[in-house]
């Protein structure tokens, strides 16, 4: 059984425990083990086998014991009882966005509701408005919610970039090392860095096709193959992402890599163009439509991608811009942007520690950051109206300001500490602190963290006040969207663009992978209104500091360059670019 699967059944069996009422803990506890072992890298399968379930986070004796049954019988005893009690596609009905398990059960109980369709029903019959607690309101919600899930279809397969790109990452490290193989190259939507990711393409060359696939198919990451041919092989890994390799002759590994990287729009414009020019576009190579009478069409092979595009008379486009929005034309005049880059970065603009929801101490923080080169980081823990516990009060930031000047005092030469605070903005764009105190601190982040669903006048207007208010530097994950889990909220960026560059307020690319939010579209529009993007990692531990390559990828995607982007300095020049500094 694979990893997903074993999840599935686990997250199951938690959603039943819900809707039957059991304690919140236990309910939890499985909803922590179904997410360990669907990241899991390894097979969960074999670590049963060794005995060694209770290695895993999050599970314990029981976990591991009922999962051992499941891999033995097929099914685990305490969740067949309570399919009994209540049919198991009522467990479908708790994905409802705004539906918990204590309504489905409610629904169940009084509408006789059993899974999606009769949920559908209900609602069309106006019955769940009638339910005590519920209302028109919810109802509505519940039709317009039903709508998108019925579509989602093939969202329900894509996973965000940064729980694809790490496998991909490895197995092309696994490639190299197999001594028949050549060049080794990832494509597709991880090469161009996209949001999401739905399956894994690499391409490869090798002297001998079949000993390569067979070594991808036994890698401990893999959890099933299909038989590897001349040309490649296919396989799903244990966490269940599909991934295809190709395997290329040498002469056409430019030519292939160009197709296989996408994105299809740009391939569709790329070949339009050459048609004009006579040529025709694919993956084995670049074929004359017209050859001259009596000859055969020739046929342009490259080792090399770029060739590709200089026969076609463009400049190298890279990846990341190719996603069919002015690239080819960019590149016929000359007029790329020469991109942004991870190590053009100086500095880190937002960062946590255990004062608010972190897991490092300041100190721990600065030499991570110290470590990648950067000249500056600032902390900006969370503010004290937060929510999620760790209020950080004024006395305690008031004390913390003065902790950093002293860490700044006895600090590395080169490299300074910044104090922040990333601050709510209430409903009506009220900060946490008084002005005194913000005054005091070197950066002020500015996000929402509540209240999202508010209407878009009223969130545009939150937000604006934020952008107005002389002591806020930056706002931060400006649309507080989770990718592939919660939208947007309602909001009119251009408006908000708008007084940011009026006012000069920076606003940043969050690279935490979930959220990658300025978007890549609004970072651009933002850009070229003249506001200045913060790549920051929104870090909650030295690990997540790596985010910055996701900041930097969505910072690509929106044809930044290193001028427009504000931490793209060193800390003598970025200073100025704070609106506190000139207050
Ligand atoms: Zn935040
Ligand atoms: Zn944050």
């Amino acid at each position: 059984m694979r990893n997903a699967e074993i999840a599935a059944q686990i997250r199951e069996l938690g959603v039943l425990y819900e809707i039957d009422g059991a304690d919140r803990f236990r309910v939890l506890a499985y909803k922590e083990a179904a997410k360990t072992i669907q990241d899991s890298p390894v097979s969960v399968q074999q670590l049963s086998v060794d005995g060694r379930l209770t290695e895993l986070p999050n599970v314990g004796k029981t976990m591991a014991q009922k999962i051992e049954t499941l891999l033995e019988t097929g099914s685990i005893p305490s969740a067949d009882k309570l399919k009994q009690k209540f049919p198991a596609s009522l467990v479908s009905v708790t994905r409802v966005p705004g539906l918990g398990a204590k309504k489905v059960r409610r629904l169940h109980d009084e509408l006789g509701v059993s899974d999606l369709d009769s949920l559908r029903a209900a609602a069309e019959q106006g019955e769940i408005r009638e339910m005590k607690g519920f209302g028109a309101k919810v109802e509505e919600k519940v039709l317009a919610q039903l709508e998108t899930l019925s579509d989602e279809g093939d969202e329900a397969e894509r996973r965000i970039l940064s729980k694809v790109l790490p496998v991909a990452q490895e197995l092309v490290e696994a490639i190299e090392a197999h001594p028949s193989s050549g060049k080794v190259a990832i494509t597709g939507s991880a090469r161009r860095w996209g949001e999401t990711c739905k399956d894994i393409d690499l391409i490869a060359t090798s002297d001998d096709p079949r000993a390569l696939g067979k070594a991808l198919a036994e890698h401990e990451l893999v959890a099933q193959a299909s038989s590897a041919g001349g040309k490649g092989t296919s396989v799903l890994t244990h966490t269940g992402v599909k991934v295809d390799l190709r395997i290329t002759p040498e002469e056409t590994f430019g030519n292939l890599l160009q197709h296989f990287t996408g994105s299809m729009e740009h391939n569709v414009q790329l070949r339009e163009r050459a048609l004009k020019r006579g040529l025709s576009v694919s993956e084995h190579g670049v074929t004359e439509t017209e050859p001259k009478k009596g000859r055969k069409a020739k046929v342009y092979r490259y080792e090399d991608e770029a060739d590709v595009y200089e026969l076609l008379g463009l400049d190298y486009i890279e990846p990341e811009l190719r996603q069919g929005r002015g690239e080819i034309e960019a590149a016929e005049s000359g007029e790329l942007p020469e991109l942004v880059t991870v190590a053009d970065m100086k500095g880190d603009l937002h960062s946590h520690t255990t004062l608010s929801d972190g897991r490092n101490s300041v100190d721990e923080m600065a030499q991570a950051a110290r470590k990648r080169g950067y000249g500056y980081l600032a902390i900006t823990d969370h503010s004290s109206s937060h929510g999620f516990g760790d209020h950080v009060t004024p006395q305690r930031l008031a004390k913390r300001i003065e902790e950093i000047a002293k860490w700044n005092d006895g600090g590395p030469k080169g490299f300074r500490l910044l104090s922040g605070s990333e601050v709510n903005v209430g409903t009506n764009g009220e900060l946490d602190y008084s002005d005194e105190l913000l005054s005091e601190l070197d950066w002020v982040i500015a996000s929402v963290h509540t209240s999202f669903g508010i209407s878009e006048k009223a969130m545009t207007e939150r937000v604006v006040a934020a952008i107005e208010h002389p002591l806020v530097d930056c706002i931060g994950h400006l649309t507080g969207r989770l990718l592939l889990r919660r939208e947007p909220y309602a909001i009119d960026i251009e408006r908000v663009v708008e007084a940011a560059a009026a006012n000069g307020t920076m606003i940043e690319i969050n690279g935490n992978p979930n959220r990658r939010d300025l978007n890549e579209g609004h970072a651009r529009l933002a850009a070229e209104a003249g506001v200045m993007i913060c790549c920051n990692t929104d870090a909650h531990g030295v690990d997540t500091l790596e985010n910055m390559a996701y900041a930097v990828a969505t910072a690509r995607r929106a044809w930044l360059t290193k001028k427009q982007v504000a931490n793209a300095r060193v800390w003598r020049s970025f200073a100025p670019l704070r609106k506190r500094h000139n207050a």
